[in-house]
């Protein structure tokens, strides 16, 4: 049997001292956050956690938020129509990139970016209900997420604000996406609707079990409520793997061998199919946008399990 606990400890211990990267200040209220703030989490398909570091601290999820998006998305509209609004190739870019877009089709280049979870985002809609009632965009969403880690979610407001009101790069983004007929007019609705699933604040153990749920074919480990169709957790996997990571995507899959997907709270998170998910907080980030602690972390994970999805696997 593995000792994850004492790996994850071994782990935390090596890469605390570690005070490289910077916090993410474009976010004014990400600027405040404690720079030290470290946690690891590790939950199997079975439904095992195992925790270390400041397991009760909690952060916005922001782009780790994309994917689950993704999977909205396409449970509401399937594949087709999701696809031809956004792409499924790597960029190559910056996660803010605002020049690249497909050629011919205008598309971003995949949901995974800015430009194409904005995309993303303005596909989830309100809901009637059979009642009458309106089911409003960002309750699906954060009740989905809640879904996913077993309990409700609330969405941090001061970060929620602190990004609408300094969004300037992504409105830009987004009144390009209407100029190309990618979104329709509800912009500040899709930009809001962004912004808020940026904002929704979890903790570690939270995040192990999002990844989980995708590693375990869709079905929440520990309450066993299916919550993605199966036929759409490799196309979220996928594009995890080759575009999570924006512009270090190739790196990351020579070196790890791990979907893993990063945002600039410091969060990121791998997916072992069928295997775990593995989550780390540590807010400092480098210039790709990604937790340096976190990449160390999970690096580590990665060659100590022997994870890399490109190994030989045993049957
Ligand atoms: N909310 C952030 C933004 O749009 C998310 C970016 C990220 O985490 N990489 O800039």
């Amino acid at each position: 049997m593995t000792d994850y606990k004492n790996l994850l400890k071994k782990i935390h211990e090596k890469y605390l001292p570690s005070t490289k990267g910077s916090l993410a200040s474009y976010i004014p209220e990400l600027a405040k956050i404690d720079p030290n703030l470290f946690a690891i989490s590790i939950t199997t398909v079975d439904g095992k956690t195992y925790s270390h570091g400041d397991i009760n601290s909690f952060f916005t999820l922001q782009s780790t938020s994309k994917p689950f998006t993704y999977g909205l998305a396409l449970m509401d509209h399937g594949p087709e129509f999701v696809h031809q609004r956004v792409g499924v190739e790597p960029s190559g870019e910056a996660f803010n990139s605002i020049i690249e877009l497909e050629k011919n089709s205008h598309r971003p280049f995949n949901p995974m970016i800015n430009s194409g979870a904005i995309a993303v985002a303005s596909m989830i809609q309100d809901k009637l209900l059979d009642n009458n009632e309106i089911y409003i965009r960002s309750d699906r969403m954060l009740d989905l997420f809640s879904s996913l880690c077993g309990k409700k979610l609330e969405i941090n407001e001061q970060v929620f604000l602190s990004e609408k009101k300094t969004a300037h790069r992504n409105r830009a983004i987004a009144h390009l996406l209407r100029h190309f007929d990618v979104i329709g007019n509800d912009i500040e609705e899709s930009l809001d609707l962004y912004f808020k699933q940026c904002s929704v604040e979890i903790n570690i153990i939270d995040l192990s079990q999002m990844a989980a749920t995708l590693a375990n074919q869709g079905v929440q480990p520990i309450s066993k409520i299916k919550i993605y169709d199966e036929q759409y957790i490799t196309d979220m996997i996928g594009l995890i793997f080759t575009c999570g990571m924006y512009d270090t995507a190739g790196a990351w899959a020579y070196q790890v061998g791990i979907p893993a997907k990063s945002g600039v709270s410091g969060a990121i998170f791998g997916v072992i199919p069928g295997v775990m998910g593995i989550a780390v907080y540590s807010p400092l980030i480098d210039d790709h946008g990604h937790s340096v602690r976190g990449v160390n972390a999970i690096k580590d994970i990665s060659q100590e399990l022997k994870l890399n999805i490109f190994r030989q696997q045993k049957r």
